[in-house]
């Protein structure tokens, strides 16, 4: 079909009709508020096609061959970080503030990872109990966060009681990470997928993404993997190893404060769900099979099999008495993969190491204790452990770290990915600003840095 308009004569249009810049935020301020005045939008309008070269893949003798290509820059950074959970979004903000140009790239349309579209609403261990005392461990980016979600009502259970272990509200925790993200002038890039890396002899030098502009490159000084499968890592080749974890999905019960869950209790339903802000929603863990989470066809089969049990659940607390105001309020956008490869790094984090007592001189973070384990000392993350053995210019964050069997659990949880994350942007910033590699950084000026953005090292 022919263009009615080239894209100077569309923005003069806009201009003229004054929806120059602010067209956007002007028609989602129009959705969402009826009684704001509407401008006349034009709408359905024809555009230019975006010029787009085509490489496709070919079939040849049997096999699928894609062919080599050049590929645009779309956007050029000093800290790139990949993937925008807990571990990302702290990432992205402390290196943006410790002063690189930092960019966020993440697969969907929000920030927060399986905490947000996971709806594992429940972060901890934020405390830890240190020198007898029970203190907060979590410090720097992931306090700031949690402290301005408890500030909205129905924002957080017991934060701003200063309570270790908040449950806190889906989607205040996706507005209130937005507006840090925006705060510290990260320049934010949603639903783009990483799907390969890009690499200058032993050193990562950007990733390729995929996007409905099809496929583009960006390129950085430091890339931080916080996609918490390991993808960039990966992609590069650096070592790690892979392992089966439990995958379950989540889902919210809404009248829960209707319901009689001391009845449905005693007819011998066990989990009836964890606390939420508002008292009519109880979020559901479920655990589910362990598996590899990186196969689309397993992660397929579970999808269906998993919604299928929670609605056949449903049905049965429907039918039981006590049960029956209840319904299924959502299932988590987001099947919940707790771990899947994990980075080898300069140095693994060990349990008995992490835990003892004695000084830790490569600590970046101090992970919080919970359970029955809440009298105890917290851990000390090295900086080795987010640091691969040979690859250069990455640092990887979040729930994929180099650690032992038994700290995995203590790693993947939000509040530690949060404090990883803190640390691997920091220090990514700090290798752009010291012109070197993550792994010949200065530790000391690291947690000399950390500590002035408010992080707890002891
Ligand atoms: C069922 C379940 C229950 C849990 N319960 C709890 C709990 O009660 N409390 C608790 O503290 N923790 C819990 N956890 C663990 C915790 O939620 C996660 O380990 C934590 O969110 C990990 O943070 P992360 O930032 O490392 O990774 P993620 O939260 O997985 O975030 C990774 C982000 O990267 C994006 N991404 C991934 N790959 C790409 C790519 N190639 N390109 C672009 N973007 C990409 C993803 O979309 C995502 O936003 C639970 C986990 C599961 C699965």
């Amino acid at each position: 079909m022919q263009s009615r308009f080239t894209r100077r004569q569309l923005l003069r249009l806009l201009t003229a009709a004054g929806l120059g810049t602010p067209f956007a935020t002007r028609l989602v301020s129009d959705e969402a508020d009826a009684n704001a005045p509407r401008a006349t939008k034009p709408e359905n309008i024809v555009v230019p096609n975006t010029a787009r070269d085509r490489y496709p893949a070919r079939f040849i003798d049997g096999r699928v061959i894609q062919p080599e290509r050049p590929l645009s820059v779309m956007h050029e950074t000093d800290v790139l970080v990949v993937g925008g959970g807990p571990a990302g979004f702290a990432a992205a903000v402390a290196a943006s503030r410790a002063g690189a140009k930092t960019a966020l790239v993440e697969r969907y349309g929000y920030l927060g990872g399986l905490w947000t579209g996971g709806l594992v609403l429940l972060v901890y261990p934020t405390h830890a109990t240190e020198k007898g005392v029970l203190t907060k461990v979590l410090r720097g980016v992931g306090d700031e966060l949690l402290g301005r979600i408890a500030r909205y009502p129905d924002g957080a259970t017991r934060y701003a009681d200063n309570q270790p272990d908040p449950t806190t509200d889906p989607e205040i925790t996706k507005l209130v990470m937005d507006e840090m993200i925006q705060e510290a002038g990260v320049k934010m890039f949603f639903h783009c997928w990483v799907a390969d890396v890009i690499l200058e002899g032993n050193a990562v030098r950007g990733v390729v993404i995929e996007s409905k502009a099809g496929r583009q490159a960006m390129l950085a000084k430091v890339v931080v993997d916080a996609s918490g499968d390991g993808d960039v890592f990966a992609a590069a080749g650096a070592e790690h190893e892979q392992r089966l974890h439990a995958v379950g999905l989540v889902h919210r019960l809404g009248n829960a404060d209707r319901a009689d869950l001391v009845k449905l209790r005693a007819a011998g339903f066990k989990n009836l769900g964890e606390t939420e802000p508002l008292p009519s929603v109880k979020w559901v863990n479920l655990r589910g099979p362990s598996t590899d989470g990186l196969d689309i066809a397993e992660l397929s089969r579970l999808e269906v099999e998993h919604r299928r049990s929670i609605w056949k659940r449903l049905e049965q607390l429907r039918k039981t008495s006590g049960g029956e105001p209840l319904f299924l309020l959502q299932t988590a956008p987001q099947i919940g993969v707790r771990i899947t490869r994990l980075l080898a790094g300069m140095r693994k984090m060990t349990d008995p190491e992490a835990r003892s007592t004695e000084p830790h001189p490569d600590a970046i973070a101090i992970g919080g204790t919970y359970g029955s384990g809440r009298d105890k000392p917290g851990f000390a993350v090295p900086y080795g452990a987010m640091v691969p053995k040979r690859l250069d210019q990455l640092i990887a964050a979040g729930r994929c770290l180099d650690v032992d069997t038994a700290m995995v659990e203590d790693m993947r949880l939000i509040a530690t990915c949060l404090l990883t994350g803190h640390a691997a942007g920091a220090a990514a910033a700090l290798a752009v600003k010291d012109r070197c590699c993550p792994r010949d950084l200065d530790v000391p000026k690291l947690q000399a840095l950390l500590r002035n953005q408010g992080a707890y090292l002891r």
